[in-house]
């Protein structure tokens, strides 16, 4: 049973976990509960990484009790703690909040060497199509230095993300290999998600990693691009996607959460 909602140019599909089913549709982004409930402190998810795998191998999120940030590269599915210390998720493992696609880029390019990270998103910008909804991105390469920030485990009584942000610790990847994958949202989709670009980075030896908040490439970049038109919800238990007139009010919440630091 769908629920379907059309947000301007995104096309917005809202479902329970009782009626999911395997996805690997192609250009269709797929998400665990909004990020509304996340800035709430609704840290514990009843999605396990065995089903999010079924509807994506590439994307980004938190794992329960809000223990790190998550990284899904190539059908794998990895934590970085709040030092940046990266370890596998097992497929039992379940998620308050997670954003996956089957990746199929439609659109590659090799961005200059030295680019810095406002030029970088620049860069990507410039290469979608105008009227692109939302799309997911892969970054491959060398860079000088990634700025990235990962989150402590929490303990009930949760506190809101906010808050917990308060306490993340934020840290420097210097002279590093290594992928950064994302998605860039509308801002009229904020409450749900998270406006603008959200990039997780993992390296390539798959030790290290994090919620980036800024970087400078070294080499030349490797970018991948999915657009997409069409996101679907998965809704846990009493959450109901957010009134599209609380987008205003969630704004300055998930600056302070996402953009922090
Ligand atoms: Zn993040």
């Amino acid at each position: 049973v769908f629920d379907d909602h059309w947000i301007r140019s995104l096309h917005v599909a809202s479902m329970r976990r009782e009626d999911l089913h395997g996805g690997h549709e192609p250009h269709v982004l797929f998400q665990a509960s909004t990020i509304g409930a996340l800035l709430d402190g609704a840290f514990d998810g009843d999605l396990t990484f065995a089903e999010l795998a079924e509807h994506g191998d590439l994307g980004l999120g938190t794992v329960n009790a809000l223990a790190g940030e998550m990284i899904a590269l190539d059908g794998a599915f990895f934590l970085a703690d709040v030092d940046g210390e990266v370890r596998s998720i097992g497929a039992e493992e379940r998620t308050p909040f997670a954003v996956v696609t089957e990746f199929e880029p439609a659109i590659e390019a090799t961005l200059a060497a030295g680019l810095d990270h406002d030029a970088l998103l620049e860069r990507l910008d410039a290469l979608v199509p105008d009227g692109t909804a939302s799309f997911a991105v892969r970054l491959d390469g060398h860079f000088e230095s990634v700025r990235a920030r990962s989150v402590p485990v929490q303990h009930p009584p949760y506190r809101p993300l906010a808050d917990v942000v308060a306490d993340q610790h934020v840290f420097e990847l210097a002279d590093v290999e290594g992928s950064m994958v994302g998605f860039r949202f509308p801002a009229y989709v904020e409450g749900i998600e998270v406006a603008g670009y959200h990039l997780h980075f993992i390296s390539a030896d798959r030790r290290r990693g994090g919620h980036v908040l800024g970087s400078r490439a070294g080499g030349e970049l490797r970018a991948r691009i999915d657009p997409s038109a069409d996101l679907h919800v998965e809704l846990p238990p009493a959450i109901d996607l957010a009134d599209p007139d609380l987008a205003a009010d969630t704004h300055a919440a998930i600056d302070a959460a996402e953009h922090a630091g």
